[in-house]
Protein backbone atom coordinates (compact mmCIF):
# COMPACT_ATOMS: atom_id res chain seq x y z
CA UNK A 1 0.00 0.00 0.00
CA UNK A 2 1.22 3.15 -1.06
CA UNK A 3 2.35 5.73 1.68
CA UNK A 4 0.59 9.48 1.66
CA UNK A 5 1.72 11.92 4.59
CA UNK A 6 -0.61 14.56 6.48
CA UNK A 7 -0.76 17.85 7.34
CA UNK A 8 -3.55 19.63 9.31
CA UNK A 9 -1.72 23.44 9.01
CA UNK A 10 -4.76 24.52 11.25
CA UNK A 11 -6.43 27.99 10.98
CA UNK A 12 -4.49 30.15 9.02
CA UNK A 13 -4.99 33.51 7.02
CA UNK A 14 -6.16 33.37 3.27
CA UNK A 15 -2.49 34.30 2.19
CA UNK A 16 -0.58 31.47 4.31
CA UNK A 17 -3.09 29.38 3.12
CA UNK A 18 -2.40 30.10 -0.53
CA UNK A 19 1.39 30.34 0.29
CA UNK A 20 0.98 26.49 1.17
CA UNK A 21 -0.70 25.67 -1.49
CA UNK A 22 2.46 27.03 -4.13
CA UNK A 23 5.09 25.20 -1.42
CA UNK A 24 3.58 21.88 -1.67
CA UNK A 25 2.67 22.22 -5.00
CA UNK A 26 6.55 23.28 -5.92
CA UNK A 27 7.80 21.03 -3.58
CA UNK A 28 6.26 18.05 -4.68
CA UNK A 29 6.55 18.53 -8.06
CA UNK A 30 10.81 18.71 -7.11
CA UNK A 31 10.20 15.29 -5.39
CA UNK A 32 10.70 17.13 -1.80
CA UNK A 33 7.70 15.89 -0.61
CA UNK A 34 5.81 12.38 -1.07
CA UNK A 35 2.05 12.79 -2.00
CA UNK A 36 0.59 14.63 0.93
CA UNK A 37 -3.38 14.88 2.26
CA UNK A 38 -3.66 18.01 3.77
CA UNK A 39 -6.58 20.22 5.63
CA UNK A 40 -6.76 23.82 6.24
CA UNK A 41 -8.73 26.45 7.79
CA UNK A 42 -9.28 30.15 7.10
CA UNK A 43 -9.13 32.80 9.82
CA UNK A 44 -10.47 35.75 9.48
CA UNK A 45 -12.85 34.80 6.85
CA UNK A 46 -12.29 35.47 3.35
CA UNK A 47 -13.58 35.24 -0.05
CA UNK A 48 -11.53 33.54 -2.69
CA UNK A 49 -11.67 34.28 -6.55
CA UNK A 50 -10.53 31.43 -8.49
CA UNK A 51 -6.71 31.93 -10.29
CA UNK A 52 -8.72 33.03 -13.79
CA UNK A 53 -11.05 35.67 -12.10
CA UNK A 54 -11.03 38.87 -11.61
CA UNK A 55 -11.47 40.39 -7.92
CA UNK A 56 -13.56 43.15 -9.26
CA UNK A 57 -15.70 41.23 -11.10
CA UNK A 58 -16.53 38.66 -8.12
CA UNK A 59 -16.54 40.07 -5.13
CA UNK A 60 -18.60 42.90 -3.28
CA UNK A 61 -15.05 44.59 -1.94
CA UNK A 62 -16.39 47.65 -0.16
CA UNK A 63 -18.56 44.93 1.89
CA UNK A 64 -15.36 42.26 2.39
CA UNK A 65 -13.48 45.74 3.64
CA UNK A 66 -15.96 46.92 5.67
CA UNK A 67 -16.61 43.22 7.75
CA UNK A 68 -12.71 42.85 7.66
CA UNK A 69 -12.77 39.49 5.74
CA UNK A 70 -9.88 38.67 3.52
CA UNK A 71 -10.30 38.75 -0.13
CA UNK A 72 -7.13 36.39 -1.99
CA UNK A 73 -6.65 34.63 -5.16
CA UNK A 74 -5.94 30.85 -5.43
CA UNK A 75 -3.61 29.31 -7.50
CA UNK A 76 -6.16 26.87 -8.56
CA UNK A 77 -9.08 27.64 -11.05
CA UNK A 78 -12.88 27.88 -10.48
CA UNK A 79 -14.99 29.32 -8.81
CA UNK A 80 -15.11 32.38 -6.44
CA UNK A 81 -16.33 30.96 -2.65
CA UNK A 82 -16.88 32.32 0.76
CA UNK A 83 -14.63 30.76 3.50
CA UNK A 84 -15.21 31.28 7.44
CA UNK A 85 -13.75 29.61 10.19
CA UNK A 86 -16.17 27.11 10.18
CA UNK A 87 -15.36 25.64 6.59
CA UNK A 88 -12.81 22.95 6.69
CA UNK A 89 -10.77 22.93 3.78
CA UNK A 90 -9.24 20.05 1.98
CA UNK A 91 -6.05 18.92 -0.72
CA UNK A 92 -3.82 16.38 -2.48
CA UNK A 93 -1.29 17.42 -3.58
CA UNK A 94 0.20 14.40 -5.96
CA UNK A 95 2.52 12.94 -8.16
CA UNK A 96 0.35 12.02 -11.26
CA UNK A 97 1.55 8.57 -11.71
CA UNK A 98 -0.16 6.99 -8.34
CA UNK A 99 -1.69 3.80 -9.15
CA UNK A 100 -5.38 4.83 -9.45
CA UNK A 101 -4.59 8.15 -11.22
CA UNK A 102 -7.51 8.32 -14.39
CA UNK A 103 -6.81 9.41 -17.66
CA UNK A 104 -9.03 12.24 -17.99
CA UNK A 105 -9.48 14.99 -15.87
CA UNK A 106 -12.95 14.90 -15.74
CA UNK A 107 -12.49 10.96 -14.17
CA UNK A 108 -9.82 12.46 -11.60
CA UNK A 109 -11.91 14.83 -10.65
CA UNK A 110 -14.84 12.03 -9.67
CA UNK A 111 -12.14 9.67 -8.21
CA UNK A 112 -11.25 12.36 -5.43
CA UNK A 113 -14.62 14.18 -4.82
CA UNK A 114 -15.62 10.11 -3.99
CA UNK A 115 -13.20 10.00 -1.66
CA UNK A 116 -15.12 13.03 0.17
CA UNK A 117 -18.41 11.72 -0.49
CA UNK A 118 -17.12 8.36 0.91
CA UNK A 119 -15.73 10.07 4.27
CA UNK A 120 -19.17 11.82 4.62
CA UNK A 121 -21.45 8.18 4.18
CA UNK A 122 -19.59 7.89 7.95
CA UNK A 123 -21.81 10.94 9.18
CA UNK A 124 -24.37 9.19 8.14
CA UNK A 125 -24.69 11.82 4.70
CA UNK A 126 -25.91 11.02 1.60
CA UNK A 127 -23.62 13.02 -1.17
CA UNK A 128 -23.14 12.58 -4.30
CA UNK A 129 -20.51 13.22 -6.87
CA UNK A 130 -22.04 16.10 -9.32
CA UNK A 131 -20.44 16.23 -13.04
CA UNK A 132 -18.13 18.59 -13.69
CA UNK A 133 -16.30 19.19 -9.59
CA UNK A 134 -18.68 19.42 -7.33
CA UNK A 135 -20.20 17.41 -4.24
CA UNK A 136 -24.34 17.43 -3.42
CA UNK A 137 -26.73 15.91 -1.42
CA UNK A 138 -30.10 15.65 -3.41
CA UNK A 139 -28.92 18.78 -5.67
CA UNK A 140 -27.71 20.87 -2.90
CA UNK A 141 -23.89 21.75 -2.90
CA UNK A 142 -22.13 20.74 0.04
CA UNK A 143 -18.51 21.15 -1.63
CA UNK A 144 -17.01 22.47 -4.87
CA UNK A 145 -13.73 21.51 -6.05
CA UNK A 146 -10.77 22.86 -7.97
CA UNK A 147 -7.32 21.99 -8.99
CA UNK A 148 -4.14 22.63 -10.64
CA UNK A 149 -1.91 20.99 -12.87
CA UNK A 150 2.43 20.69 -13.19
CA UNK A 151 4.48 18.68 -15.65
CA UNK A 152 4.02 15.64 -13.13
CA UNK A 153 1.84 16.36 -10.00
CA UNK A 154 -1.52 18.04 -9.43
CA UNK A 155 -3.27 19.63 -6.30
CA UNK A 156 -7.12 19.17 -5.85
CA UNK A 157 -8.43 20.90 -3.30
CA UNK A 158 -12.28 21.66 -2.18
CA UNK A 159 -14.23 22.98 0.33
CA UNK A 160 -16.81 21.01 2.54
CA UNK A 161 -19.49 23.36 3.97
CA UNK A 162 -19.98 22.24 7.57
CA UNK A 163 -21.97 25.43 9.39
CA UNK A 164 -23.24 27.80 6.83
CA UNK A 165 -23.80 31.81 7.19
CA UNK A 166 -25.46 32.57 3.55
CA UNK A 167 -26.25 35.62 4.39
CA UNK A 168 -22.90 37.20 4.66
CA UNK A 169 -21.85 34.62 1.98
CA UNK A 170 -24.44 36.26 -0.40
CA UNK A 171 -23.38 39.81 0.84
CA UNK A 172 -19.12 38.54 -0.12
CA UNK A 173 -20.10 37.69 -3.62
CA UNK A 174 -21.45 39.02 -6.79
CA UNK A 175 -23.41 36.09 -7.06
CA UNK A 176 -26.69 36.63 -9.21
CA UNK A 177 -28.89 38.33 -7.10
CA UNK A 178 -28.60 41.98 -7.00
CA UNK A 179 -31.22 43.31 -4.55
CA UNK A 180 -30.89 40.57 -1.95
CA UNK A 181 -34.33 40.29 -0.81
CA UNK A 182 -35.47 37.52 1.29
CA UNK A 183 -36.84 35.71 -1.75
CA UNK A 184 -33.69 35.85 -3.96
CA UNK A 185 -31.55 34.74 -0.64
CA UNK A 186 -34.06 31.95 -0.18
CA UNK A 187 -33.60 30.55 -3.53
CA UNK A 188 -29.75 30.70 -2.75
CA UNK A 189 -30.64 28.95 0.15
CA UNK A 190 -31.95 26.02 -1.80
CA UNK A 191 -29.11 25.50 -4.17
CA UNK A 192 -26.56 24.20 -0.82
CA UNK A 193 -26.36 22.81 2.16
CA UNK A 194 -24.17 22.02 4.86
CA UNK A 195 -23.31 19.16 7.26
CA UNK A 196 -24.95 20.74 9.81
CA UNK A 197 -28.39 20.99 8.10
CA UNK A 198 -28.28 17.26 7.05
CA UNK A 199 -27.26 15.85 10.05
CA UNK A 200 -28.82 18.68 12.41
CA UNK A 201 -26.05 18.89 14.83
CA UNK A 202 -22.34 20.16 13.90
CA UNK A 203 -19.81 17.27 14.89
CA UNK A 204 -16.33 18.27 16.22
CA UNK A 205 -13.94 19.34 13.64
CA UNK A 206 -11.42 16.31 14.68
CA UNK A 207 -14.52 14.07 13.85
CA UNK A 208 -14.77 15.92 10.60
CA UNK A 209 -11.35 15.14 9.65
CA UNK A 210 -11.18 11.86 10.63
CA UNK A 211 -14.22 10.44 8.48
CA UNK A 212 -12.73 12.90 5.59
CA UNK A 213 -9.12 11.06 6.13
CA UNK A 214 -10.62 7.85 6.12
CA UNK A 215 -12.68 8.07 3.39
CA UNK A 216 -9.83 9.43 1.08
CA UNK A 217 -7.32 6.88 2.70
CA UNK A 218 -10.08 3.94 1.66
CA UNK A 219 -10.79 5.06 -1.83
CA UNK A 220 -7.40 5.82 -2.90
CA UNK A 221 -5.96 2.77 -1.10
CA UNK A 222 -3.39 4.25 0.86
CA UNK A 223 -2.19 4.71 4.22
CA UNK A 224 -2.01 8.27 5.48
CA UNK A 225 0.87 8.91 7.74
CA UNK A 226 0.56 12.37 9.93
CA UNK A 227 3.48 14.67 9.59
CA UNK A 228 4.20 18.44 10.44
CA UNK A 229 6.03 21.25 7.84
CA UNK A 230 9.30 20.22 6.91
CA UNK A 231 12.14 23.22 7.92
CA UNK A 232 11.80 24.00 4.21
CA UNK A 233 8.21 24.35 3.73
CA UNK A 234 8.52 26.69 6.90
CA UNK A 235 11.68 28.91 5.33
CA UNK A 236 9.75 29.16 2.19
CA UNK A 237 6.84 29.86 3.74
CA UNK A 238 8.15 33.54 5.10
CA UNK A 239 9.70 33.98 1.81
CA UNK A 240 6.39 34.15 -0.22
CA UNK A 241 4.01 35.19 2.40
CA UNK A 242 4.47 39.19 1.30
CA UNK A 243 3.81 37.97 -2.81
CA UNK A 244 0.67 36.24 -1.56
CA UNK A 245 -0.24 39.76 0.51
CA UNK A 246 0.70 41.67 -2.08
CA UNK A 247 -2.38 43.36 -4.62
CA UNK A 248 0.15 42.23 -7.49
CA UNK A 249 -1.11 39.07 -6.92
CA UNK A 250 -4.69 39.49 -5.48
CA UNK A 251 -5.93 41.84 -7.84
CA UNK A 252 -3.36 40.54 -10.82
CA UNK A 253 -6.59 39.67 -12.42
CA UNK A 254 -8.13 42.72 -13.50
CA UNK A 255 -11.12 42.42 -16.02
CA UNK A 256 -13.89 45.60 -15.61
CA UNK A 257 -16.92 45.25 -13.81
CA UNK A 258 -19.09 46.53 -16.42
CA UNK A 259 -17.68 43.36 -18.89
CA UNK A 260 -19.75 41.23 -16.33
CA UNK A 261 -23.46 41.87 -16.32
CA UNK A 262 -26.60 40.51 -14.41
CA UNK A 263 -29.19 40.16 -16.86
CA UNK A 264 -32.68 39.14 -16.00
CA UNK A 265 -35.59 38.11 -17.50
CA UNK A 266 -39.29 37.22 -16.60
CA UNK A 267 -41.82 34.61 -18.38
CA UNK A 268 -45.20 33.82 -17.79
CA UNK A 269 -46.19 30.21 -18.57
CA UNK A 270 -49.42 28.04 -17.91
CA UNK A 271 -47.37 26.64 -15.04
CA UNK A 272 -46.33 29.86 -13.74
CA UNK A 273 -43.74 32.60 -13.55
CA UNK A 274 -39.32 31.76 -15.02
CA UNK A 275 -37.20 34.13 -13.62
CA UNK A 276 -34.37 34.28 -15.22
CA UNK A 277 -30.94 35.87 -13.98
CA UNK A 278 -27.79 35.16 -15.67
CA UNK A 279 -24.51 36.15 -14.56
CA UNK A 280 -22.69 37.16 -18.36
CA UNK A 281 -18.94 37.64 -19.31
CA UNK A 282 -19.84 39.92 -22.57
CA UNK A 283 -16.58 40.04 -23.82
CA UNK A 284 -16.20 36.63 -23.60
CA UNK A 285 -19.42 35.59 -24.36
CA UNK A 286 -20.32 33.39 -21.98
CA UNK A 287 -22.82 32.76 -19.19
CA UNK A 288 -20.54 32.25 -16.08
CA UNK A 289 -23.45 31.19 -13.69
CA UNK A 290 -27.47 31.13 -13.98
CA UNK A 291 -30.16 31.36 -11.43
CA UNK A 292 -33.91 29.94 -12.56
CA UNK A 293 -36.75 30.97 -10.01
CA UNK A 294 -40.45 31.01 -10.30
CA UNK A 295 -43.52 29.60 -9.12
CA UNK A 296 -44.01 26.75 -10.62
CA UNK A 297 -43.55 23.29 -9.80
CA UNK A 298 -40.48 20.88 -10.30
CA UNK A 299 -39.91 17.13 -10.06
CA UNK A 300 -37.86 15.65 -8.73
CA UNK A 301 -37.15 19.26 -7.25
CA UNK A 302 -33.13 19.16 -8.23
CA UNK A 303 -34.44 19.73 -11.96
CA UNK A 304 -33.71 23.09 -11.89
CA UNK A 305 -30.45 23.13 -9.94
CA UNK A 306 -29.29 20.76 -12.54
CA UNK A 307 -30.15 23.05 -15.54
CA UNK A 308 -28.52 26.02 -13.69
CA UNK A 309 -25.21 23.58 -13.66
CA UNK A 310 -25.32 22.51 -17.42
CA UNK A 311 -25.90 26.35 -18.37
CA UNK A 312 -22.71 27.67 -16.07
CA UNK A 313 -19.75 28.59 -18.70
CA UNK A 314 -22.41 28.23 -21.72
CA UNK A 315 -20.97 30.47 -24.92
CA UNK A 316 -23.88 32.77 -25.44
CA UNK A 317 -25.30 31.09 -28.64
CA UNK A 318 -28.48 30.58 -28.89
CA UNK A 319 -28.82 27.47 -30.94
CA UNK A 320 -26.29 25.77 -28.39
CA UNK A 321 -27.92 26.62 -25.78
CA UNK A 322 -31.17 25.51 -27.40
CA UNK A 323 -29.56 22.77 -28.02
CA UNK A 324 -28.42 22.11 -24.44
CA UNK A 325 -31.77 22.45 -22.48
CA UNK A 326 -33.61 20.29 -24.99
CA UNK A 327 -30.46 17.64 -24.58
CA UNK A 328 -31.07 18.12 -20.55
CA UNK A 329 -35.19 17.43 -20.20
CA UNK A 330 -34.98 14.78 -22.80
CA UNK A 331 -32.34 12.74 -21.11
CA UNK A 332 -34.41 12.98 -18.06
CA UNK A 333 -37.94 11.79 -16.14
CA UNK A 334 -39.14 14.87 -15.16
CA UNK A 335 -42.28 16.91 -14.75
CA UNK A 336 -43.10 20.43 -14.39
CA UNK A 337 -46.76 21.15 -15.02
CA UNK A 338 -47.22 24.18 -17.32
CA UNK A 339 -44.27 24.58 -18.64
CA UNK A 340 -42.36 23.05 -21.33
CA UNK A 341 -38.40 23.03 -21.88
CA UNK A 342 -39.07 25.30 -24.81
CA UNK A 343 -39.88 27.76 -21.73
CA UNK A 344 -36.90 27.85 -20.34
CA UNK A 345 -34.83 28.40 -23.86
CA UNK A 346 -37.28 31.54 -24.57
CA UNK A 347 -36.55 32.54 -20.53
CA UNK A 348 -32.69 32.33 -21.08
CA UNK A 349 -32.75 34.03 -24.77
CA UNK A 350 -35.00 36.68 -23.49
CA UNK A 351 -32.19 37.00 -20.53
CA UNK A 352 -29.84 37.51 -23.05
CA UNK A 353 -31.29 40.04 -25.74
CA UNK A 354 -30.54 42.22 -23.42
CA UNK A 355 -27.10 42.72 -24.93
CA UNK A 356 -28.71 43.86 -28.65
CA UNK A 357 -29.88 46.98 -25.65
CA UNK A 358 -26.54 47.93 -26.12
CA UNK A 359 -26.45 48.41 -29.87
CA UNK A 360 -29.33 50.55 -29.56
CA UNK A 361 -27.82 53.06 -26.91
CA UNK A 362 -28.63 51.62 -23.42
CA UNK A 363 -25.97 51.48 -21.13
CA UNK A 364 -25.49 47.93 -19.54
CA UNK A 365 -26.58 49.32 -15.93
CA UNK A 366 -29.73 49.84 -17.42
CA UNK A 367 -30.55 47.43 -19.33
CA UNK A 368 -32.40 45.24 -16.40
CA UNK A 369 -34.61 48.31 -15.75
CA UNK A 370 -36.66 47.63 -19.55
CA UNK A 371 -39.51 45.00 -19.77
CA UNK A 372 -41.14 44.25 -22.71
CA UNK A 373 -44.86 43.18 -23.80
CA UNK A 374 -45.52 40.65 -26.67
CA UNK A 375 -42.46 41.72 -28.41
CA UNK A 376 -39.06 42.26 -28.25
CA UNK A 377 -37.85 45.36 -27.62
CA UNK A 378 -36.14 46.36 -30.92
CA UNK A 379 -39.07 45.22 -32.92
CA UNK A 380 -41.15 47.85 -30.50
CA UNK A 381 -40.59 51.40 -32.72
CA UNK A 382 -43.65 52.82 -33.43
CA UNK A 383 -45.06 54.27 -30.64
CA UNK A 384 -47.61 57.25 -30.36
CA UNK A 385 -48.21 57.48 -26.80
CA UNK A 386 -46.33 56.98 -22.89
CA UNK A 387 -48.38 55.99 -20.56
CA UNK A 388 -47.17 57.62 -17.34
CA UNK A 389 -48.14 56.52 -13.57
CA UNK A 390 -50.34 58.60 -11.06
CA UNK A 391 -47.70 57.68 -8.55
CA UNK A 392 -44.74 59.94 -9.93
CA UNK A 393 -46.83 62.92 -9.53
CA UNK A 394 -46.46 65.24 -6.70
CA UNK A 395 -48.86 64.14 -4.32
CA UNK A 396 -50.56 67.59 -3.30
CA UNK A 397 -50.23 68.34 -7.34
CA UNK A 398 -53.58 68.99 -8.31
CA UNK A 399 -53.10 66.73 -11.00
CA UNK A 400 -52.31 63.68 -9.08
CA UNK A 401 -55.69 61.82 -9.80
CA UNK A 402 -56.22 63.77 -12.97
CA UNK A 403 -55.13 63.56 -16.31
CA UNK A 404 -52.77 65.74 -17.84
CA UNK A 405 -49.99 68.10 -16.10
CA UNK A 406 -49.11 71.73 -16.17
CA UNK A 407 -45.59 71.25 -16.51
CA UNK A 408 -44.41 73.60 -13.75
CA UNK A 409 -40.91 71.44 -13.26
CA UNK A 410 -41.66 70.49 -9.45
CA UNK A 411 -41.66 66.30 -10.39
CA UNK A 412 -40.61 64.24 -13.27
CA UNK A 413 -43.24 63.94 -14.63
CA UNK A 414 -42.96 67.34 -16.55
CA UNK A 415 -39.79 65.71 -18.45
CA UNK A 416 -41.28 63.41 -19.30
CA UNK A 417 -44.23 65.16 -21.16
CA UNK A 418 -41.67 67.26 -22.48
CA UNK A 419 -39.97 64.25 -24.08
CA UNK A 420 -42.81 62.52 -25.20
CA UNK A 421 -44.80 65.91 -27.22
CA UNK A 422 -41.36 66.87 -28.41
CA UNK A 423 -41.23 63.13 -30.27
CA UNK A 424 -44.82 64.37 -30.97
CA UNK A 425 -46.20 61.26 -28.41
CA UNK A 426 -49.11 61.84 -26.37
CA UNK A 427 -48.06 61.39 -22.81
CA UNK A 428 -51.26 59.74 -20.69
CA UNK A 429 -51.60 59.37 -16.73
CA UNK A 430 -52.69 56.34 -15.72
CA UNK A 431 -54.61 56.67 -12.62
CA UNK A 432 -55.17 53.35 -12.00
CA UNK A 433 -55.36 49.35 -12.55
CA UNK A 434 -58.69 49.43 -13.96
CA UNK A 435 -58.04 52.96 -16.36
CA UNK A 436 -54.57 50.91 -17.42
CA UNK A 437 -56.46 48.25 -18.93
CA UNK A 438 -59.27 50.37 -20.64
CA UNK A 439 -56.66 52.75 -22.21
CA UNK A 440 -54.48 49.52 -23.26
CA UNK A 441 -57.66 47.86 -24.78
CA UNK A 442 -58.85 51.70 -26.46
CA UNK A 443 -55.25 52.09 -27.92
CA UNK A 444 -55.89 48.40 -29.54
CA UNK A 445 -59.40 49.28 -30.78
CA UNK A 446 -58.08 52.46 -32.37
CA UNK A 447 -55.05 50.32 -34.77
CA UNK A 448 -52.27 51.91 -32.17
CA UNK A 449 -49.44 49.33 -33.42
CA UNK A 450 -47.33 49.63 -29.89
CA UNK A 451 -47.30 51.92 -26.41
CA UNK A 452 -44.57 53.17 -24.18
CA UNK A 453 -44.83 53.18 -20.47
CA UNK A 454 -43.18 53.28 -16.81
CA UNK A 455 -43.91 51.38 -13.91
CA UNK A 456 -41.74 49.44 -11.49
CA UNK A 457 -41.17 45.51 -11.54
CA UNK A 458 -43.03 44.01 -9.32
CA UNK A 459 -46.30 46.05 -10.90
CA UNK A 460 -44.99 44.44 -14.42
CA UNK A 461 -44.60 40.73 -12.81
CA UNK A 462 -47.59 40.83 -10.85
CA UNK A 463 -49.74 42.00 -14.15
CA UNK A 464 -47.42 40.39 -16.73
CA UNK A 465 -50.95 38.39 -17.79
CA UNK A 466 -52.66 41.01 -18.02
CA UNK A 467 -50.62 42.92 -20.17
CA UNK A 468 -50.28 40.06 -22.48
CA UNK A 469 -54.01 39.84 -22.20
CA UNK A 470 -54.26 42.96 -23.84
CA UNK A 471 -52.33 41.81 -26.56
CA UNK A 472 -50.82 45.40 -27.15
CA UNK A 473 -46.74 44.79 -27.87
CA UNK A 474 -44.88 47.44 -25.47
CA UNK A 475 -42.19 49.06 -23.48
CA UNK A 476 -42.03 49.72 -19.66
CA UNK A 477 -39.16 51.76 -18.19
CA UNK A 478 -38.57 50.90 -14.18
CA UNK A 479 -38.92 53.73 -12.02
CA UNK A 480 -37.23 55.21 -8.96
CA UNK A 481 -37.61 55.12 -4.96
CA UNK A 482 -39.60 52.53 -2.83
CA UNK A 483 -42.58 51.59 -4.90
CA UNK A 484 -45.92 50.55 -3.59
CA UNK A 485 -44.94 47.42 -3.78
CA UNK A 486 -41.70 47.85 -1.59
CA UNK A 487 -44.38 50.09 0.79
CA UNK A 488 -46.33 47.29 1.07
CA UNK A 489 -49.51 49.62 -0.60
CA UNK A 490 -50.34 47.56 -3.56
CA UNK A 491 -54.07 47.81 -2.67
CA UNK A 492 -54.04 51.46 -2.55
CA UNK A 493 -52.06 51.57 -5.56
CA UNK A 494 -54.26 49.36 -7.56
CA UNK A 495 -57.27 51.81 -6.46
CA UNK A 496 -54.66 55.18 -7.64
CA UNK A 497 -54.41 55.85 -3.57
CA UNK A 498 -51.14 55.49 -3.53
CA UNK A 499 -49.65 58.53 -1.18
CA UNK A 500 -45.97 58.48 -1.94
CA UNK A 501 -44.40 59.85 -5.18
CA UNK A 502 -41.87 57.86 -7.07
CA UNK A 503 -39.78 59.40 -10.02
CA UNK A 504 -39.15 58.40 -13.50
CA UNK A 505 -35.98 57.01 -14.82
CA UNK A 506 -35.51 60.39 -17.33
CA UNK A 507 -32.67 59.63 -18.82
CA UNK A 508 -33.60 56.00 -19.40
CA UNK A 509 -36.83 57.57 -20.68
CA UNK A 510 -34.91 60.02 -23.29
CA UNK A 511 -32.57 57.13 -24.52
CA UNK A 512 -35.33 54.98 -25.27
CA UNK A 513 -38.04 57.80 -26.94
CA UNK A 514 -34.97 58.12 -28.75
CA UNK A 515 -34.99 54.90 -30.31
CA UNK A 516 -38.24 54.88 -31.17
CA UNK A 517 -39.53 56.02 -34.86
S1 LIG B 1 -44.90 68.53 -13.08
FE1 LIG B 1 -47.03 68.06 -13.53
S2 LIG B 1 -47.51 66.35 -12.23
FE2 LIG B 1 -45.62 67.20 -11.45
S3 LIG B 1 -46.26 68.62 -9.84
FE3 LIG B 1 -46.10 69.82 -11.72
S4 LIG B 1 -48.13 69.76 -12.59
FE4 LIG B 1 -48.06 68.17 -11.06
Amino acid sequence: MDQWTFLDTGVRSAAENIALDDILFTCRNKNFIPNTFRFLQFAPSAVLVGFHQSVDQEVRIDYCREHSIDINRRITGGGAIYLDETQLGWELIASKDFPLMPGRTEELYELLCKCTVNGLKQLGVKAAFRPKNDIEVDGRKISGTGGTFGERVFLFQGTLLTDFDVDTMLRSLRIPIEKLKDKEVESVRERVTCLKWEIGYLPEIVTIKTVLKEGFAEILNVEIVERELTKREKVMLKDKIEHYQSDAWIYGVRRPIKHRKTLKSVIKTPGGLIRTSLIVDIPNKRIQSALITGDFFAYPKRTIFDLESILKDSVMDQTEIEDKIMGFFQEREVQIPGVTPTDFVKAIQKALEKIKYLKLGIPLEDVNNIFTVTDTFDNVIDTPVFLIPYCAKLPECNYRQQKGCSKCGKCTVSDAYELAEKKEMTPITILNFEDLMQTLNELKQKGVKAFLGSCCEAFYTKHLDDFLEAGLPGILIDINNETCYDLGQEREAYNGKFENQTNLKIDLIRRVIDHLR
